[in-house]
Formats: C-alpha cells, structure tokens, sequence
C-alpha cells in the first residue's frame, strides 16, 4: 500500500471526528460571511490527469475548464456565486501564503481527511472561518467527491 494511504487509514477516524466538530461549530458563522470573502482550496489529486490542461502557475493549478474532472463544476459554481479567490493547490504548505495575500475571512477546503486536519489547525491560528468537504476517494491522483454534498457547502447563506 501507498506510505501516505496507509497513514491516512490508520488516522482516519480521530480526523473525521475533528473535522466534522469543526464543521458543526462554524457552520453558522460561516453562512454569514459574503462570497467575494470566501476562498475555495481544491486539492490538485482531484484532475483527470489523462487530460488535464490546467495552467501551471508554480504553487497551484488554474483550471481551464475542459470538463474532464467536477473541478469545473465546483470552479463555474464559485464564479457564479462570486467567490473571492479559486485555487487548485499542490500542496498544503503554500496555502499560509494565500491566506496572507488574499485575507479571506472565510475558506472551503476539499482534501482527504489528513490534509484537512491540518488545514483546520493552520486557519485555526489565522482566525479564519473553514468549512471542509472530505475526498470520497482519496489517494495522490485521481480522487473525488460527492459534488452535490460540496455544492451545498459552497452555497451556504
Ligand atoms: S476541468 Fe479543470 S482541473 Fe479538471 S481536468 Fe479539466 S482543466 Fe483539469
């Protein structure tokens, strides 16, 4: 098995636990805050990586929306309703960076529980409001989600 599928299976119950407290405890906060505060954070794992042609941009993918992955489903949404900021990230590391940047005060993020978990803790520190929809299918390349789970979540009001 994967060394990091192993970790997260190991971990897994202790994160969705503390993912879905924290979910629960800002959920109402949350709806509160204006799309154009909000930043959506979607994991790079979740293209289709047969046919992707999302724009490299060092840190974080830009999606062209070719449709080949619920990436474009999620990114139409958020453009739509007129989220702040859309990012396909490489990793978790430059997401502090963002934050310092874009100042959202609220932000979704789609990751396995792991990474989630530590999201939570980095915008814990930041003050910021979090909302995280967990991978259905999780891995390094090619998960996936319920994408009418996260579009409710992306249009909490
Ligand atoms: S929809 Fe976007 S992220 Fe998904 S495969 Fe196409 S360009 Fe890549």
């Amino acid at each position: 098995m994967d060394i990091c599928l192993a970790f997260k299976k190991i971990n897994k119950n202790n994160y969705r636990n503390f993912i879905s407290r924290k979910n629960k405890s800002m959920a109402e906060r949350f709806k509160s805050v204006d799309f154009s505060d909000r930043i959506i954070f979607v994991p790079h794992c979740m293209r289709n990586t047969k046919m992707c042609k999302a724009k490299d941009e060092g840190s974080y993918y830009s999606c062209v929306q070719c449709r080949g992955c619920k990436i474009a489903d999620i990114f139409t949404l958020s453009k739509e309703l007129g989220y702040k900021k859309f990012y396909i990230m490489k990793g978790g590391k430059a997401i502090h960076n963002i934050l310092k940047t874009e100042k959202p005060k609220a932000v979704i993020g789609i990751a396995c529980f792991f990474e989630g978990a530590q999201a939570i803790k980095m915008t814990d520190k930041e003050k910021i409001l979090v909302q995280f929809i967990p991978l259905l299918k999780d891995g390094c390349c090619d998960t996936d989600i319920d994408l009418e789970e996260a579009k409710k979540i992306i249009n909490l009001r």
